[in-house]
């Protein structure tokens, strides 16, 4: 019985993360997200109901559009499978259960939140809004203190502005934390309480590391900035060293030294970039909250 469930759940992940697919694109342009049908956005010729089986079509169309064969967005069997999974997941940790409910839907609105982060760098705060009110009624049908929910809400938010105001000693022009992760992190206090999105920022911070590293990295690459790279490799290979070898003070001062001229040459980018240095949180804090709930 257990297992029907289990790909019941899957079948509608798959197709919420369809639908997701339709409400990250068209949210922000102001589309109706029921109507119209779905079109490709390149000719604007509607689709088949066959075009829209998540995943399956993107397999069987080979990534390409029936008519005119543009590229379609890797983002949609990307986003399908992931919300599969992540509502099977709840299911296995908390059954059936109110927990899954809540789980489920806070898992949905980060990963709406997520997909307008990565592409349009914008979020919708109303959502974030929503699962805050959301997150108390959860306390209070746990039959947790509303208070923490509460202290939660504050912490998360606080933390994230007090962090982006002190952005502006580096970078006075440039706000380096959007607005809405102030909003999210809120929300996210709703359900996990003072203590769990203290955790749950910690987690954030190191995914965004994990996350915006790479890009970063890159960017600098292109951009010819050596030292960075050379420091950040170095970096990596002391820290590997040190975990495996020598866990003594030579290779402890190593990782420090070049940790320290790691972030001094990042934080000197980072004012001469400008702008250019917004990297969204929100994917950040989503992964941050995956972590928290399923490890
Ligand atoms: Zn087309």
């Amino acid at each position: 019985m257990d297992s029907y469930i289990l790909i019941l759940i899957c079948i509608v992940g798959l197709c919420m993360g369809s639908f997701f697919n339709v409400v990250i694109l068209r949210s922000l342009s102001g589309e109706s997200i029921v109507f119209p049908a779905s079109k490709c956005p390149k000719c604007g010729h509607k689709l088949y109901p066959w075009h829209n089986i998540p995943v399956l079509s993107y397999i069987f169309l080979r990534g390409k559009c029936h008519f005119c064969k543009e590229k379609i967005s890797i983002q949609y069997p990307i986003v399908e499978l992931l919300t599969m999974i992540l509502f099977a997941a709840a299911y296995l940790k908390f059954g059936i259960s109110i927990e899954t409910i809540f789980a489920i839907i806070l898992l949905s609105g980060l990963i709406i939140m997520t997909g307008t982060d990565i592409k349009e760098k914008l979020v919708d705060c109303n959502i974030a809004i929503a699962l805050a009110v959301l997150g108390v009624i959860f306390s209070y049908l746990r039959v947790e203190s509303i208070t923490d929910s509460l202290l939660g809400i504050a912490a998360g938010a606080l933390i994230i502005e007090i962090t982006a105001r002190l952005g502006y000693l580096f970078t006075p022009k440039v706000r380096i934390m959007g607005e809405a992760d102030t909003y999210v992190a809120g929300a996210l206090g709703a359900f996990f309480g003072l203590k769990g999105i203290c955790i749950v920022l910690v987690y954030s911070v190191i995914a965004s590391m994990i996350l915006a590293l790479p890009i970063y990295l890159y960017n600098r690459f292109k951009n010819n900035d050596k030292v960075t790279c050379i420091l950040f490799i170095l970096f990596v290979l002391s820290v590997l060293v040190f975990k495996t070898a020598f866990q003594n003070w030579y290779t402890v001062s190593a990782v420090g030294i070049i940790g320290i001229l790691l972030s001094i040459s990042v934080l000197k980018n980072i004012k001469n970039e400008g702008d250019r240095t917004y990297l969204p949180f929100v994917p950040a804090l989503a992964a941050g909250t995956i972590y928290f709930m399923f490890f």
